[in-house]
């Protein structure tokens, strides 16, 4: 008698491939995987449906924890598009303080689990550097190396830079905190590179160096973002040559043209139109005052000035680059997804959807297999989580049922948390948090501490 049983659907596996069977679950672990009829206390009618490993995005954002409890937000949005472990504070941003987030978390619940990045942008102001133009000094610098390495001891999965958000960050810094995250061989360096369009290759050459270097492992945040202006092959060459001489080097991609940011952020300091070859226009705020509008350069010097934490999105990359990207090899599919209040990019709720239905069936872009592999098997490989990835027995069960004809993506840039269609299961470290594609409020998830 098993707690769960998975009935009749078919198995996708990034290593086995696709074949029917029936799931029993026990505890929080996948314990039976056959032809048998298995009794359960529970059971989940998966025929005519895919049963994956669950989602593994290794490149998103958390929301703040307010009273003891996370705020509500992407994690709802991530599990609602078949997430079930999540890796947040990326692009170096926190504010990631990991005792009280995994408290709250450890206290209150989460729908999925969650790993988290110290954040460099949040160890420079812990240590007062708090311009983002200017250097570390080296006493700063040395602090920010001690309170990294209290972090990696409390189990974070390792670092997260924003280059391009602390432009006054040098190489000699990221050496410095790459050298520190090296010395424990589990972890990664996540990094936001520091140029996007016409220098972004060099910007990918120095995080090349930096692995070089320190041996760090070392993670290119999504790569279209920053390259898909012409210069993503180049970028992918140059990764696959570091990597096939030996330096640990991988990045991710996520699905989509636009990219979504702080407008009162670094990434939009003078001439950034003319180096992605847009006009104001290209820029649409999506909160506040003018939301839904298109920038003209009155509202953008406005918005910029009085109210510089207006989210905006920028439609300003080669969607065929990143699709270029994301059929590479290497590439692992991440949403680098943030919805605060509602609002974000819709990659934050329809990232892998977005994939399956529209990249995978409907335009052709990569086989299934291929597919489910850069959401769960690679990204678990990356980040060393054993145990999770795949549908095996001894396996924690992490699970995403999907129904493939009506896989979709729905978020928009308008409504950009809307969940998708077509993912009807999702179950955590054996717990359903989503049932017939509606959350069932359990908070099952763990923190994962490395
Ligand atoms: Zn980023």
């Amino acid at each position: 008698m098993y707690d769960l049983v998975i009935k009749g659907g078919n198995i996708i596996d990034p290593v086995d491939g696709i074949y029917e069977a029936n799931i029993g679950v026990e505890n929080d672990r996948i314990a039976y995987i056959g032809s048998e009829v298995v009794k359960a206390t529970r059971e989940i009618d998966a025929a005519g449906c895919f049963v994956s490993p669950g989602f593994i995005d290794l490149h998103s954002h958390e929301n703040a924890v307010k009273e003891g409890s996370i705020e509500k937000g992407i994690f709802e949005s991530s599990v609602l598009m078949g997430v079930t472990t999540t890796i947040g504070g990326n692009c170096g941003m926190g504010p990631v303080v990991l005792d009280d987030y995994r408290e709250a978390l450890e206290k209150n619940g989460a729908p999925l689990n969650y790993a988290a990045l110290s954040g460099h942008a949040f160890l420079r102001e812990a240590v007062g550097c708090t311009d983002r133009y200017s250097r570390a000094t080296k006493n700063q610098a040395d602090k920010m190396v001690d309170l990294l390495r209290e972090a990696l001891n409390k189990g974070a999965s390792g670092l997260s830079v924003g280059l391009e958000y602390t432009p006054g960050a040098s190489t000699e810094e990221l050496l410095e905190l790459s050298k520190t995250v090296a010395e424990y061989e589990d972890r990664l360096v996540s990094v936001h590179y520091r140029f996007d369009g016409e220098r972004a290759l060099e910007a990918v050459a120095e995080l090349i160096i930096v692995a070089r270097e320190t041996g760090v492992r070392m993670q290119i945040s999504h790569l279209g973002s920053g390259t898909a202006f012409g210069k993503t092959d180049e970028a992918l060459s140059m990764i696959e040559s570091a990597y096939n001489a030996g330096v640990d080097v991988g990045f991710d991609v996520y699905p989509y043209a636009a990219f979504c940011s702080l407008i009162g952020s670094a990434v939009f300091d003078e001439g950034c139109l003319q180096r992605w070859g847009v006009d104001y226009s290209a820029i649409k705020v999506v909160e506040g005052k003018y939301c839904g509008e298109l920038c003209t350069p009155e509202i953008f010097m406005e918005k910029r000035s009085n109210e510089p934490e207006t989210m905006v999105v920028a439609f300003v990359m080669d969607e065929e680059e990143i699709i270029r990207a994301i059929q590479h090899p290497m590439a692992i599919i991440a949403s680098d997804g943030r919805i605060i209040k509602g609002r974000g990019h819709p990659r934050s709720a329809g990232t892998f959807p977005r994939v399956l239905g529209h990249y995978v069936r409907e335009k052709g872009y990569l086989e299934l297999v291929t597919a489910i592999y850069k959401m769960t098997g690679l990204p678990a490989k990356r980040l060393r989580l054993d145990s999770r990835g795949r549908i095996r027995t001894g396996y924690f069960a992490d699970v995403t049922i999907f129904d493939y004809e009506n896989i979709i993506d729905r978020a928009t840039y308008e409504q950009p948390a809307l969940s998708p269609g077509g993912i009807n299961s999702v179950i955590v470290n054996g717990v359903e948090v989503v049932r017939d594609g509606e959350m069932t409020g359990a908070m099952p998830g763990a923190f994962l501490y490395r």
